[in-house]
């Protein structure tokens, strides 16, 4: 049987950086009690369990899976192997839709949303947005459903559908939202950092990867206020294709922001009569 201290001292020589938040998870505990409580000693159940997690991470699943859990806009998030794991980068899509200067009370749509990271980082901003966020696929929705509950966004609607088909009523939104995939189909990337464990719908869209883009993009339209914005996120090296589309569909405006990284990451557009 091994202590908390050897199993971290272990980890420490195999370069294992993410050992203690396994073993942590494991145990039940957070990272700060491993570290107050050097001498306890695990259960062999548990240890087998966290040697099993650590071989599982070393074979190059992510660790949010893992633990089932990844933090998003300082929110505790739950994640499966059903939702994308809420990336930083995405974190800059509800900065942006926030420095919009938006009344307290609007209609917001949110565009498959996954484990639900943006609407509900955007409903602890904004408790007076009506948020609907939809996503084709129910598990997903599920896991969401549940995020919104542990994290009081009450003013959170979740509802199934592919992209605009979700929507069963004409209402008009005066922001629309997503962070559809946008990654090419033939991209050796995905085959690269814990990838091919994320769920690949939520991941490839055709072979420019702009499938998704150019729906969300083109029927936007019929969804916005006069005056409301769409933002997206999307791949690097898709600015410029994002702006075409933005301009094609009748938006105003239509710029490109950088991520942390000065990559192309958001496109936002105001869909006139525009201020
Ligand atoms: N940013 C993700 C990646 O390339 C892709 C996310 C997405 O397709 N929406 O790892």
């Amino acid at each position: 049987m091994s202590s908390v201290a050897e199993l971290l001292a272990q980890a420490r020589r195999d370069d294992l950086e993410d050992a203690p938040l396994i073993l942590a998870h494991v145990l039940e505990k957070d990272r700060s009690w491993l570290f107050a409580w050097p001498e306890h000693e695990l259960t062999l159940a548990q240890q087998q369990r966290y040697l099993q997690l650590l071989h599982r991470r070393l074979q190059g699943e992510p660790l949010a899976y893992l633990i089932g859990e990844k933090e998003f806009w300082s929110l505790n998030l739950e994640v499966t192997p059903a939702v994308l794991i809420p990336r930083p980068e995405t974190e800059q899509l509800v900065e942006l839709a926030l420095t919009l200067d938006l009344p307290e009370e609007i209609p917001v749509l949110e565009l498959g949303t996954g484990s639900g990271a943006i609407a509900i980082a955007l409903s602890r901003e904004k408790p007076g947005w009506r948020i609907t966020a939809t996503d084709t696929s129910s598990a997903a929705l599920a896991i969401a459903q549940r995020n919104a509950t542990r994290h009081q966004a009450a003013n959170v609607d979740f509802i199934q559908g592919h992209w605009y088909q979700a929507l069963s009523d004409s209402r008009k939104y005066r922001l629309i939202l997503s962070n559809p995939p946008y990654v090419m189909a033939d991209d050796p990337h995905l085959q690269e950092d814990g990838l091919p464990w994320e769920p690949p719908e939520a991941l490839a869209a055709g072979s420019d990867g702009l499938d998704d883009l150019r729906t969300v993009i083109r029927e936007a339209p019929g969804y916005l206020l006069p005056g409301g914005w769409l933002l997206v996120e999307h791949g690097f090296n898709q600015g410029k294709a994002v702006r075409d589309l933005f301009d094609r569909a009748g938006f105003m405006q239509a710029t490109t922001r950088q991520d942390l990284g000065g990559q192309d990451r958001v496109t936002l557009g105001c869909y006139p009569p525009c201020p």
